[in-house]
């Protein structure tokens, strides 16, 4: 479509041409306006026109809207594509149906989280960076949270210490070489980890026992490091 349409974009001594242009302006050789004038100025003379003329290319999906149960167009959003319905001014929109079992195996993992900020229940909800939970009170309240990997098991440091709420051992990967490592969903406050998976209390209990008689400090901690806490950038990961 570009190619057909935007042949001078796409064109490689175009191209050449305006990077030495770039240079030129970097060196302070020559001003940047006239530049930019010379590509921007026929581009989008081409693209008003080409907006009227080009055929925006639609695909149809196989799910009924569920208002006026047409068959819905797959579009291109922010974050991908989804389902919309075809009449219209309707603003009836789906996510596909593989991101809309992806969603629904994440809402049965995190069914019982709850909001850090107001206490209510967590939605999930999808990002540049991938699925996150947020507020249902959003926007409201702007609580999120990021989607961990629970074992099942409860933090036993947490449990020693007092602290409330208990944290819970969640699977973690190293920045880096994405080693998996199992921690505490509390870090950094708790920072109790162990690299093999409980799979049992006794398993979960010697890992207590050997982060106990090795403190963190003795070790190279670096490899542990997770990029944040959950509270200040969630979406990173
Ligand atoms: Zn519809
Ligand atoms: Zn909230
Ligand atoms: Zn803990």
């Amino acid at each position: 479509m570009l190619v057909e349409n935007f042949p001078e974009v796409i064109d490689i001594n175009f191209t050449s041409h305006i990077e030495e242009g770039f240079d030129d302006i970097a060196c302070g050789k020559i001003a940047w306006v006239p530049v930019i004038e010379e590509f921007y100025t026929p581009f989008k003379k081409n693209l008003d026109e080409k907006m009227g003329s080009v055929e925006k290319l639609t695909e149809i999906s196989e799910t009924p809207c569920p208002h006026c149960e047409k068959m819905m167009l797959i579009k291109f959003g922010r974050m991908g594509k989804f389902l919309a319905c075809p009449e219209p001014g309707s603003r009836v929109t789906l996510p596909l149906p593989e991101e809309a079992a992806k969603i629904k195996e994440l809402e049965d993992k995190t069914q019982n989280e709850k909001c850090p900020i107001c206490a209510k229940s967590m939605a999930v909800k999808r990002g540049r960076f991938g699925y996150f939970l947020g507020c249902i009170n959003y926007p409201k309240c702007k609580g999120i949270m990021k989607i961990q990997n629970k074992t099942g098991y409860k933090c036993p440091a947490c449990q020693e210490a007092g602290r409330t709420p208990i944290g819970d051992i969640v699977e973690k990967k190293s920045r880096g070489r994405g080693k998996i490592f199992y921690a505490c969903s509390r870090w950094p406050d708790c920072t109790f980890l162990m690299n093999k998976k409980p799979e049992n209390e006794p398993d979960l209990n010697s890992a207590f026992q050997y982060w106990k008689d090795n403190p963190p400090k003795s070790r190279n901690r670096k490899s542990y490091k997770t990029k944040s806490s959950q509270k200040s950038e969630p979406l990173k990961e």
